[in-house]
């Protein structure tokens, strides 16, 4: 927490500030233990925590009652009016939809929007993400297959504002679907996925304080939020879950994990040595659609991976200890960026035509890690040197540092060391002084004429 200079201990202040958003272990076990599923389930109230302690096998007598420093900072306060609290009677009788956008940062594969879908009947919601609101024009038609595929139903209705992006009139009228709309500068009367939207957002924030993650994957945070909001019970639903209405069986619970903990997934046998090591440092981005695995990050590669065999460490949120982003959202997250340091090798691009990376909820599964998955996909996050390496003067050695180190360390080496007065031959001299190497071997030494003549 703090250093000693001279006879003072200072508080690093920087330090305190990630530790106390990141969840404390203290010696209560059963308030732990709350508190890492309040963590899991992207800070669902403390009454929905009591509803669901039956199935994460919480302690009976376990104290819910839960100080949380991420949820004030997180949750707005639900929409006034009145709601549309009567349910339909049947499935997909009608669905509500509406578009949320553009956000000024696209996620880091691009999207800007997303599209909410929510069933009348059971509230569950589907999420896609749009790269342009134009995109519901394939989405809708695919909505449509999906529900008479996967439940052998169809819809009957559709209940929108009047974006006209959602006005698929052809579409509607082709398949004999009833499109209700709101009225022009009311978006009560499109309430429930207008508060869906507010709930998604909420438990989005969350996560994304929680996590610290780069603003570039505010996508993950939607898709994670709106996967946990289907396995939370809700009042509306006589404290039933929308997953367990719409597939008439709970969910599961034992695969949730805290999103944006440290993780370290398994390195595959045929690209290791012997000497490799056996498992490397992830970020945990939530669960994807179609796959019974988890959704990573790799840390070292920047690629994203859908994998199986994951050893979490639920108490390490590493963006959270290698930034101090804590600013407070003024929209949706927070306006700030993240250092800009384009990754040099374009990986490949995420195959969308087998699933539907966009959606947040299996129709059909309640996806949990059991079977082995491979799909990698290429991420253009941003990437910056290891912090540890802004304390040594490997990046002053540039007249134009590569990033902004005095950013990244409270008393940055730049400023009592630079190289930039020197000439340019004595510059190149100094770093070839540290890049020279001993030999270990005779046989290596005697190849190299410096050495040669040396000896
Ligand atoms: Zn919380």
């Amino acid at each position: 927490m703090g250093r000693r200079q001279g006879n003072l201990y200072l508080l690093d202040s920087s330090v305190f500030r990630s530790i106390s958003s990141v969840f404390v272990v203290d010696n209560n076990t059963s308030a732990h233990v709350n508190k890492l599923w309040h963590f899991r389930l992207g800070h669902p109230s403390n009454v929905k925590l009591s509803v669901l302690k039956p199935h994460l096998q919480l302690q009976s007598n376990g104290n819910t009652n839960l100080s949380c420093s991420i949820c004030p900072l997180a949750k707005q306060k639900r929409l006034s009016f009145d709601c549309h609290n009567n349910l339909s009677l049947s499935l997909f009788d009608l669905i509500h939809c509406d578009i949320w956008g553009p956000f000024h940062i696209p996620t880091h594969d691009g999207f800007r929007y997303f599209l909410t879908i929510v069933d009348d009947c059971t509230r569950n919601t589907w999420v896609h993400l749009l790269r342009a609101k134009s995109d519901v024009n394939t989405i809708f038609p695919q909505f449509f297959s999906m529900v008479k595929t996967q439940f052998g139903l169809t819809i009957k209705a559709v209940s929108s504002d009047n974006a006209p992006e959602l006005n698929l009139s052809n579409l509607f009228t082709q398949l004999g679907v009833l499109h209700f709309f709101s009225c022009v500068e009311t978006p009560q009367q499109n309430s429930v996925v207008e508060r869906k939207h507010q709930h998604i957002l909420n438990v989005a924030r969350a996560l994304y304080f929680q996590s610290n993650i780069p603003i570039g994957y505010w996508g993950d945070c939607v898709l994670t939020s709106v996967y946990l909001i289907n396995r939370i019970p809700s009042p509306l639903l006589n404290n039933k879950t929308p997953f367990e209405l719409l597939h008439h069986r709970s969910p599961s619970y034992s695969h949730l994990k805290s999103f944006g903990c440290l993780c370290y997934s398994s390195t595959l046998p045929s690209t290791r040595h012997k000497f490799s090591p056996r498992a490397l440092p992830c970020v945990f981005l939530g669960y994807p659609f179609g796959y019974k695995g988890y959704k990573i990050l790799d840390l070292e590669t920047n690629r994203i991976f859908v994998f199986r065999n994951v050893i979490f460490q639920e108490s390490v949120f590493p963006f959270k200890l290698s930034q101090n982003n804590n600013s407070v959202a003024s929209d949706f997250f927070s306006e700030k960026v993240l250092p800009v340091v384009p990754v040099s090798t374009p990986s490949p691009s995420f195959d969308n035509s087998t699933s539907h990376p966009n959606s947040s909820d299996s129709s059909s599964n309640d996806t949990s890690p059991h079977t082995t998955s491979h799909t990698t996909t290429g991420s253009s996050r941003v990437s910056q040197p290891p912090k540890y390496l802004s304390d040594y003067h490997c990046y002053l050695a540039s007249s134009t540092p590569r990033f902004d180190i005095s950013n990244s360390t409270p008393y940055p080496l730049s400023d009592v060391i630079s190289y930039n007065k020197l000439s340019p031959f004595f510059r190149a001299f100094s770093i070839s002084i540290s890049t020279i190497t001993k030999p270990t071997t005779y046989a290596k030494t005697v190849v190299v004429p410096e050495w040669q003549h040396a000896m």
